[in-house]
C-alpha cells in the first residue's frame, strides 16, 4: 500500500509515527489514550482507496458527505473526556466507528448513535470483525441521547452543535463529563461540561471544524 507521496506504508510503524509526530508534540499526555491510538488500526475504518493516507494529519472522507476526524482531534477529545475503565460512555456520531473503537479500548461499555444507516451498518461490521464486544450501535437522532442505557459517565459528541442538547445533559451522571463542539455551521469551539451536584460547569478547549449535528436538538439540516 502506497501513500500520497508514493511510498509504501507499514501500518504499525505509521501508527507509531502518528503518535510520536502528531500527538505527543501537540501535548497529548495520557498514556492510556496514546496506547489506544497506537493500537487501533485506523486504516480498517476507511475505504481501501485511502489506506495509504490513513495515518496522515488530516480528516478523510467516509462516504455520505461525512468525515473521519483528524487523529489529533480524536486523541484530544478522548483525553478531555478522561474515560475510566469502569465507565459507560455514550458517543453521538459513530461515523466510521474509529473514535468509538478508541473509546471501547478505555471504557467498560460504549453506546454509539449514528443518524445515517449505511455508516452505522459499516461501523457495526468493523466492530464485529475487530471483536469489540463492548460496543452497541443504534441508528437514530443522537441529539435526544439514548435513554434506555442512561445515565452515562461520559458523553462525546463528534459533530458540531448550535447549542448543547438538553437531553444529553439530563442523561449524564452526577460527576459526569460531556465533550462537544459548539458554535456556528462553519466553526465551533470544543466545550467540556461537568455535572457536579446537579450544577453544570463549562470550560472550552480550542477552535475546531466539524460536520453538523443534525436533529431535534441540533441543526435542522
Ligand atoms: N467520530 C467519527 C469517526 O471516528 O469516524 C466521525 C464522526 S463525523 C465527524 C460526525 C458524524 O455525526 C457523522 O457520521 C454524522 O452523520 C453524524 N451525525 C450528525 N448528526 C447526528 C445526530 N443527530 N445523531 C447521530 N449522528 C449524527
Amino acid at each position: 500500500m502506497k501513500n500520497r507521496e508514493g511510498d509504501f506504508v507499514d501500518f504499525p510503524r505509521a501508527r507509531t509515527l502518528m503518535v510520536e509526530e502528531q500527538l505527543i508534540p501537540r501535548g497529548i499526555q495520557s498514556a492510556d489514550v496514546l496506547a489506544a491510538m497506537r493500537k487501533v488500526p485506523r486504516h480498517l475504518f476507511i475505504d481501501q482507496n485511502f489506506h495509504g493516507d490513513a495515518y496522515g494529519d488530516h480528516p478523510l472522507p467516509i462516504g455520505a458527505d461525512q468525515t473521519i476526524s483528524q487523529p489529533y482531534m480524536v486523541a484530544l477529545m478522548t483525553e478531555l473526556l478522561d474515560v475510566h475503565p469502569d465507565q459507560r460512555v455514550l458517543e453521538i456520531g459513530t461515523g466510521s466507528g474509529y473514535q468509538t473503537a478508541i473509546l471501547a479500548e478505555l471504557a467498560r461499555e460504549v453506546y454509539t448513535v449514528e443518524r445515517i444507516t449505511s455508516l452505522a451498518n459499516a461501523a457495526q461490521t468493523r466492530f464485529e470483525q475487530l471483536h469489540y464486544a463492548n460496543i452497541q450501535v443504534r441508528v437514530g437522532d443522537g441529539t435526544v441521547g439514548w435513554k434506555e442505557y442512561a445515565p452515562y459517565h461520559r458523553i462525546l459528541v463528534t459533530a458540531g452543535a448550535p447549542l448543547v442538547p438538553k437531553p444529553l445533559v439530563e442523561q449524564l451522571t452526577d460527576g459526569g463529563k460531556l465533550v462537544i463542539p459548539v458554535g456556528s455551521r462553519m466553526s465551533q469551539m470544543l466545550h467540556i461540561l461537568t455535572k457536579q451536584q446537579g450544577q453544570l460547569h463549562t470550560t472550552t478547549s480550542c477552535p475546531c471544524v466539524f460536520v453538523r449535528l443534525i436533529g431535534q436538538e441540533g441543526w435542522e439540516h
